[in-house]
């Protein structure tokens, strides 16, 4: 069975080993940007880590906001690129559910404008919900905070 998560199998490896072609925007020692093969809308392009690293959790905390910056950076030329740029949208599927396909975490950044056919669809459950249900729900996140930050035995509390 094919490892989906390994790096032998890995696309962008193989884009940043230099064995399968892409269009870089930019290079340094920790990151890479190159457009997406199969843009969502035309400036369409992926931020990724230089490591192998499947999922968000497993990217180091310095090298995601080396990523942001560059999202920032990238976000700004759309906008002044000349491409149809109405507003930009940032978005991170972490996981098969949440649409993550390629299995090298990475941060995908398109352009947006109005009735460019892209969308989220909403299930019948996106509805405001009672106060008890929210906070049901955030006791349960925060105790999951708690139980990681016991875990790594720091007792940081830091956003990491
Ligand atoms: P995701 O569904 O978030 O994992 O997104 C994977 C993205 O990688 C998709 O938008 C693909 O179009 C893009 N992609 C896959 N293969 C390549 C490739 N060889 N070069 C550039 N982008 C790619
Ligand atoms: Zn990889």
């Amino acid at each position: 069975m094919i490892d989906k998560e390994s790096e032998s199998h890995c696309i962008f490896c193989r884009i940043l080993a230099g064995e399968a072609p892409a269009t870089f925007l930019h290079q340094d020692g920790l990151c890479s940007v190159f457009m997406d093969i199969r843009p969502v809308n035309p400036g369409h392009l992926l931020i990724i880590p230089n490591e192998h690293k499947p999922y968000l959790r497993d990217v180091e905390p310095e090298i995601l906001s080396v990523m942001m910056r560059l999202a920032r950076r990238f976000t700004a030329a759309l906008r002044a690129s000349g491409l149809q740029c109405e507003g930009v949208n940032l978005f991170l599927a972490d996981g098969e559910a949440a649409g993550q396909e390629v299995f090298h975490c990475h941060l995908h950044v398109f352009p947006r404008y109005r009735n460019d056919g892209f969308g989220l669809r909403f299930g019948p459950e996106y509805v405001v919900r009672a106060r008890a249900e929210l906070e049901a729900a955030a006791a349960r996140i925060g105790a999951a905070v708690m139980e990681m930050e016991r875990g790594d035995g720091s007792g940081s509390s830091a956003i990491e």
